[in-house]
């Protein structure tokens, strides 16, 4: 595949192989963009700001709808490279596929709300004969950085909202996993996107990165990915507006109280989608008084049952890691746990890059299993003693991405929701769980900002504020 720069599909000086991580054959090849052709992206995003600028809200409400139709009428060949790209099981692959296309079904509904608000100036003291309302204006360009887990519903969490709020978007996708990102431009270009307002980069971060972000062409940052990227990138986009969606090692609490055959139920959903790749992925499992031996009783067929193999087959429940240095990075962190006194219950082996789906019991939160983000098919389950300590380890994390608790009590569910640091909340569901419209976004080092067409249409927009002098 070629990137889209300057409104022309362009080959790189060099080509990256895209591989297939279940059997590392090349899925296709993209080129190695450079600091040069950002900076053409960049020359022509600006112009193509201005053409977006000047489209009606609907204009933008038909060309993202026709984009979301696209996507559904190459549902199944997009779910099918998607999987090839990414490993991510099939039916995960279709379900993300009808989620970008909601995503951008979404998105063009926002195209149509980018309404003012009158402010009642005269609540100020002293204040009359004065008429004040706000106008929100596009951003101008927007670079937009993906994650690899994600590579065709986060590209739409960006692109989308980007595009209904009038701006031009140069597109950074992972360079693990490109194609979605280029079929997205490929399609929005097709449903009529003006050809400068969309473009795409592909190539390593670490060489095109900084030129993308810091530039000051670009009025507006998305990005998601991990913490220390992240971290970089608010360092080098200087004054500039950022959105960042980073990570998380997210915790469930279940209480003796719980539904355990719902747990049980749930869980192995929310912890091992997509090998455990997910920024919400149920890392930590804190069993609450009297629940341990119960709750591990019940989950432990479950979690055995998860078959592994071909992603592209229908019965292969869980596929493969991205990369197999992660996945030995998986093995590491569980050797590493073991050594201290946890015990692998189910799983722990690896071949390659695939790494059985697994459950470690006694675990301590101090272990880097439970403390740092592991993004990998393992749940640690720990004991703790009452809910004030489970919610205390909870949130005894840099991150806040994501923290649910199964209880049948009203009290310990209002509690947790009053108590836990973070962005996404579950009563009785796992970490897991996620519908593309409500605000989605962490606190702490989980980021900044909220996505969800809504929301990041406002922080895609600048807010002017009006003052009419009667
Ligand atoms: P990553 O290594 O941080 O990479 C994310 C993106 O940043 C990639 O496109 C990468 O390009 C690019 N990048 C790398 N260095 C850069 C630089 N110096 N300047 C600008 N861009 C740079 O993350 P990942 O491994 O792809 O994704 C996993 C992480 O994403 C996890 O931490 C996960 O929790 C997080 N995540 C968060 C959410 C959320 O909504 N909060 C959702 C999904 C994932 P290359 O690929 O070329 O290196």
């Amino acid at each position: 595949m070629k990137m889209y720069v300057a409104g022309q599909w362009t080959n790189g000086r060099d080509s990256i192989d895209v591989l297939n991580p279940y059997d590392g054959s090349v899925v296709d090849t993209v080129p190695r963009g450079s600091a040069d052709d950002v900076d053409r992206a960049l020359a022509s995003a600006e112009r193509g700001a201005k053409v977006m600028a000047e489209l009606t809200g609907f204009e933008r409400y038909e060309i993202l709808h026709r984009a979301g139709d696209l996507i559904l009428r190459d549902q199944e060949s997009l779910a099918r490279m998607l999987t090839q790209e990414e490993g991510k099981i099939i039916s995960e692959a279709r379900f993300e596929v009808s989620r970008a296309a909601e995503i951008l079904y979404l998105s063009a509904e926002e195209a149509k709300r980018l309404g003012a608000e009158v402010i009642p100036l005269d609540g100020g003291p002293g204040v009359k004969d004065k008429f004040g309302f706000t106008v929100r204006v596009p951003c101008g360009v927007v670079a937009a950085v993906c994650p690899f887990n994600f590579p065709l519903h986060l590209v739409c969490h960006k692109v989308g909202p980007a595009l209904a709020a009038g701006n031009a978007v140069v597109v950074k996708p992972a360079t693990d996993t490109p194609l979605m990102g280029v079929r997205v431009i490929e399609l929005l270009l097709e449903a009529g996107a003006p050809e400068e307002a969309v473009h795409i980069i592909t190539g390593p971060g670490s060489e095109i990165g900084d030129a993308l972000v810091s530039d000051p062409r670009v009025r507006k940052v998305t990005f998601t990915g991990s913490r220390d990227i992240g971290e970089r990138i608010c360092k080098a986009a200087g004054i500039k507006k950022v959105t960042m969606e980073l990570g998380s090692n997210a915790a469930a609490i279940v209480m003796p109280d719980a539904d355990l055959d719902k747990v049980a139920e749930v869980l192995p959903q929310t912890a091992f989608a997509n090998a455990g790749q997910v920024c919400i992925s149920t890392q930590r499992l804190l069993a609450t008084g009297s629940v341990y031996g119960d709750l591990i009783d019940a989950l432990k067929p479950k979690v055995e049952a998860i078959a592994t193999g071909n992603p592209l087959d229908e019965a292969t429940g869980m596929g493969p890691m991205i990369r197999e240095s992660d996945a030995a990075r998986v093995g590491e962190w569980i050797d590493e746990a073991q050594a201290g006194g946890a015990e692998v219950l189910v799983g722990g082996g690896r071949n390659g890059q695939m790494f059985e789906p697994t459950l470690v019991t006694n675990v301590s939160p101090d272990m880097r299993l439970s403390c740092d983000e592991l993004f990998g098919p393992a749940v640690g389950v720990t004991r703790v003693a009452d809910i004030e300590e489970a919610i205390a380890i909870s949130n005894d994390s840099n991150y806040g991405l994501s923290a649910s608790i199964f209880t049948e009590s009203l009290d310990s569910a209002m509690r947790f929701i009053r108590d836990v640091d973070s962005g996404n909340i579950h009563i009785n569901w796992g970490t897991q769980w996620r519908t593309d419209l409500m605000p989605y976004g962490g606190v702490k080092d989980s980021g900044l900002g909220k996505e969800g067409p809504k929301y990041a249409v406002e922080e895609m927009t600048e807010l002017k504020m009006v003052v009419m002098h009667l």
